[in-house]
């Protein structure tokens, strides 16, 4: 009887757990016929959800189909709705109906949300980069902008709002705005402050030049047609309110008998199994373990593409009582994107900045155009070998 993987989204971890799934089984030799790898995710796409601040978002996706059809991946499109840990198998609806699906080892990795804020006005009003659907519909919004409405409220001053405010000027002055006024707001006193110290003066130097301007110490209690509406009662006029406030596990982690992190996260082993169960592991942003021993997973596709390469390896390992390889990752970079400025580029914990301007820019594309994609040849070979569970070397750095 074929034995089945099942693999939950088609993210960082997602993507990368099944195709390497299918590399091991290949590398065993073991058919497809026995062992079957099953990815499920509600769309057709592969998103490159990191560039969704960017002004084109023509190249941001990757069909799942031409990844995974020549790796002999089976794909199903639906939406995972609950997981039966006592009884392996996970429901999902696709075309309108509900169906279950079996499962001898599984792969949760849906991802993360956006922590979408209960305040009134934020569903009608409130835009976000954190889907491509989201993306496109704040873009969509900007080009249909009349010359009044020049101001934008990006709320949330972390990595996603810095990338998303620094890239708002350029994208309003194309949609005819002749002098764009963006905000970058957020609740800590000094915005990005958690790019270490090295890189706050950096940031600032950039938002100068591009003529962001940032308020700390702000809470959004309202958003509405005209603007947000402050904690303390004070307007904040903008005909765009962008909400990049945190990202929080996919709900459905709560389908599991395991005590969960302050962010809805999975407790892994560096194997990538479930703390405490025996046949579910999870990658990405929905897990977590101690990357080196000692620091946490970061909610990123720095973490989730290597948790779901050893993910994939682990799964067939486990599956087929062979021993499962433990994910270390020995460095941690940060290369944040400071629009048409450049960027700047830190490393290790502590931040170190490593370059900034054009030199760290060059970095960053190649990051975010070709580093982070699964090849798009076609070629069986090529697409297995990329998978190889192995932690990649830092990114490459110019000066
Ligand atoms: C604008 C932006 C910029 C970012 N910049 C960086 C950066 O510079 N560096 C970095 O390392 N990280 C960055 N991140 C974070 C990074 O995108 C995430 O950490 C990463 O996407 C997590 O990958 P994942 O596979 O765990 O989950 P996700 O990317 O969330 O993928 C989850 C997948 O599951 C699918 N799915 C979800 N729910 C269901 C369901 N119920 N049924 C079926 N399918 C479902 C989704 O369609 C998706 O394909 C950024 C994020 C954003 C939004």
């Amino acid at each position: 009887m074929t034995r089945r993987i099942l693999v939950l989204g088609g993210g960082f971890a997602g993507l990368w757990s099944a195709i390497s799934a299918a590399r091991t089984l290949d590398s065993l030799s073991v058919g497809l016929d026995q062992v079957e790898v099953v990815l499920i995710d509600c769309s057709a796409w592969h998103s490159i959800r990191v560039r969704n601040y960017e002004a084109d978002l023509g190249d941001t996706r990757v069909a799942f189909d031409s990844v995974l059809a020549p790796v002999g991946v089976r794909r199903l499109e639906g939406e995972v709705t609950g997981i039966d840990v006592a009884g392996r198998t996970v429901a999902y609806e696709a075309g309108g109906k509900e169906q279950n699906i079996a499962y001898d080892r599984l792969v949760f990795a849906l991802g993360s949300r956006l922590a979408r804020p209960l305040i009134p006005g934020f569903g009608e009003y409130g835009f976000d980069v954190d889907t491509y659907a989201g993306a496109e519909r704040l873009n969509t919004h900007i080009s249909g902008l009349k010359p009044g409405q020049s101001t934008v409220l990006v709320v949330g001053g972390g990595l996603t709002g810095i990338e998303a405010a620094a890239e708002m000027p350029g994208k309003l002055r194309a949609a005819g705005i002749a002098s764009p006024l963006v905000i970058l707001a957020d609740h800590a006193e000094r915005v990005g402050a958690d790019m270490g110290e090295g890189a706050v003066p950096v940031i600032e130097e950039a938002f100068a030049a591009l003529g962001v301007e940032t308020r700390g110490g702000v809470s959004v209690a309202a958003v509405d047609a005209e603007g947000a509406t402050l904690a303390t009662g004070e307007r904040i006029a903008a005909a765009t309110v962008v909400w990049c406030a945190g990202m929080r596990a996919h709900p459905l982690t709560a389908q599991f008998p395991v005590e969960r992190d302050r962010l809805g996260r999975l407790p892994v082993e560096p194997s990538l199994k479930i703390k405490g169960l025996a046949a579910e592991f999870a990658a990405g942003d929905a897990a977590w373990f101690l990357v080196d021993g000692v620091h946490c997973s970061v909610m990123s596709c720095q973490h989730g593409r290597p948790m779901g390469r050893f993910a994939g390896h682990n799964v067939v390992s486990d599956l087929l009582g062979r021993p499962m390889l433990p994910l270390r990752i020995d460095w941690y970079t940060t290369i944040l994107d400071l629009g048409p400025w450049g960027a700047v580029y830190t490393e290790g914990w502590d931040r170190q900045l490593v370059s900034q301007g054009s030199a760290a820019k060059r970095t960053k594309e190649i990051i975010n155009r070709e580093r982070i994609y699964p090849p798009r040849s076609g070629k069986r070979r090529e697409i297995l070998d990329s998978a190889t569970p192995t932690v990649q070397a830092p990114p490459v750095r110019f000066s």
